[in-house]
C-alpha cells in the first residue's frame, strides 16, 4: 500500500504548490472562512495550512490519512464530481507518504483537540491530545525527503513560492468570502481579507482589487450580463505596448472561471477578442495583450468539465451560443464604458 501511495503521490503531489492546492481545498470543503498558509523554503521545508473549518473528529483522524478515506462521497452527484475533479480521498494519504505530516484538529463537538503524525512509510496510529482552536492544521515538513528523485526536481525557493502564490490567487479570486493569509519564511506576503459583504458584487470587486490591483479594476472594462441560463461578470483590459513594457502588475492577470473552476478556453477568448476588434478595428489583440478576470456561469448540463482534471479545459455543448453571449456581453460593456 505504501508504494501505491507513493505512486498516487506522483499524480497528486507534483510540487509544493500542488500540496498547497489540495490542503486549501480541504479547508474550504470544511467551510473554513479563514485559511492561513505558512511556507518555509518554498514549501520544501514546511507547508502549514491552518483553517477555522468544521474539523475532524478524534475517531476520524487516523482514517483521514488512509487511502481512499473520504467523507465526501455519499451519492450519485458526488460520483459525478469525482469524474470531474479526479481523485478522491487520495490527497492526504499521498502527501503523507512523501513527507512528515502532522494533522491536528478540533471539532465543535469535542472538548479538546487531537493530533496524528505520519512519517512517510510509518503512519503512527496513536492519537494524541493537542491544543488547537476549532478547525484544522496540516503541517507538512520535508516534502519528498524519502523520494530523492522527486526532490531533485524542485526548483529554487523563489520559483516554488511563486507557484504557491499563484495557486492562492486562483483560489482567492473565486472565494471572496474567505480570508487568506500567506507567509513565506516568517514574512507575511499576502493578506486577502474578506470584506464584510454589502453585496456579493462589492465583495468580489474588493477581492479582484486586492489581487490584481486598483489600477486594473479602475481601467478595465467591467462586464456584467446575463441571458437565460448564461451569466458573465468580469473585468477585461487590453494592454498597450507601453503597459506591457512598464507594468508587471497588470501583466499575467489572466483568470477565467467557468462555474467556479479555473479554465483556459479558446471559445471564451475568441469571443472577447472579437468584440474588442469590432469596437477598435485597428487594434490587433493577441491573448498575451489582454488582462482579464472572467466569471462565467453556465447551467451544469451545458458544459463538460471532466475533460482532464489537471488541464483546466471545458467543453460547451453549444459553443456558438456561449460565444455569441460573451461577444454581446463585451460589446455591451464597451459601449457603456465609452459612452
Ligand atoms: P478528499 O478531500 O478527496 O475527501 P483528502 O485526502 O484530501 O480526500 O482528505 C481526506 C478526508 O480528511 C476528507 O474527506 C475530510 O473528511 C478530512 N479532511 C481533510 N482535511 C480537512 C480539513 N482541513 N478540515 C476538515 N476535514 C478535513
Ligand atoms: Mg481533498
Amino acid at each position: 500500500p505504501q508504494l501505491a501511495n507513493q505512486i498516487a503521490a506522483g499524480e497528486v503531489v507534483e510540487r509544493p504548490s500542488s500540496v498547497v492546492k489540495e490542503l486549501v481545498e480541504n479547508a474550504l470543503d470544511a467551510e473554513a472562512t479563514q485559511v492561513e498558509i505558512q511556507i518555509e523554503q518554498g514549501g520544501a521545508g514546511l507547508i502549514l495550512i491552518r483553517d477555522n473549518g468544521s474539523g475532524i473528529s478524534k475517531a476520524d483522524l487516523p482514517f483521514a490519512l488512509a487511502r481512499h478515506a473520504t467523507s465526501k462521497i455519499s451519492d450519485m452527484e458526488d460520483l459525478i464530481s469525482i469524474l470531474s475533479f479526479g481523485f478522491r480521498g487520495e490527497a492526504l494519504a499521498s502527501i503523507s507518504s512523501v513527507s512528515r505530516l502532522t494533522l491536528t484538529s478540533h471539532t465543535a463537538e469535542q472538548a479538546e483537540a487531537w493530533q496524528v503524525h505520519a512519517e512517510g512509510r510509518d503512519m503512527n496510529a496513536v492519537v494524541k491530545p493537542a491544543a488547537h482552536p476549532i478547525g484544522t492544521t496540516v503541517e507538512v515538513r520535508n516534502l519528498f525527503y524519502n523520494t530523492p528523485a522527486r526532490r531533485k526536481f524542485l526548483r529554487t525557493e523563489k520559483t516554488e513560492f511563486n507557484h504557491i502564490d499563484e495557486v492562492i490567487k486562483r483560489i482567492a479570486l473565486v472565494r471572496h468570502d474567505v480570508t487568506f493569509t500567506l507567509t513565506h519564511n516568517g514574512k507575511r506576503i499576502r493578506y486577502y481579507r474578506a470584506v464584510p459583504a454589502q453585496s456579493e458584487l462589492a465583495q468580489k470587486q474588493a477581492r479582484v482589487a486586492q489581487i490584481c490591483g486598483n489600477r486594473f479594476i479602475d481601467s478595465a472594462n467591467h462586464i456584467l450580463w446575463n441571458h437565460f441560463d448564461l451569466a458573465i461578470e468580469g473585468w477585461v483590459m487590453p494592454l498597450s505596448t507601453s503597459e506591457l513594457e512598464s507594468s508587471q502588475i497588470v501583466q499575467g492577470i489572466q483568470y477565467c472561471y467557468v462555474n467556479g473552476r479555473i479554465v483556459r478556453d479558446k471559445v471564451i477568448m475568441h469571443a472577447i477578442k472579437q468584440a474588442f476588434q469590432t469596437y477598435y478595428p485597428d487594434s490587433f489583440l493577441s491573448d498575451d495583450k489582454l488582462a482579464y478576470v472572467i466569471y462565467l456561469s453556465v447551467s451544469p448540463e451545458q458544459v463538460d468539465v471532466n475533460v482532464h482534471p489537471a488541464k483546466h479545459e471545458v467543453r460547451f455543448h453549444q459553443n456558438r451560443t456561449v460565444h455569441d453571449f460573451i461577444y454581446q456581453a463585451v460589446m455591451q460593456s464597451l459601449e457603456a464604458h465609452c459612452a
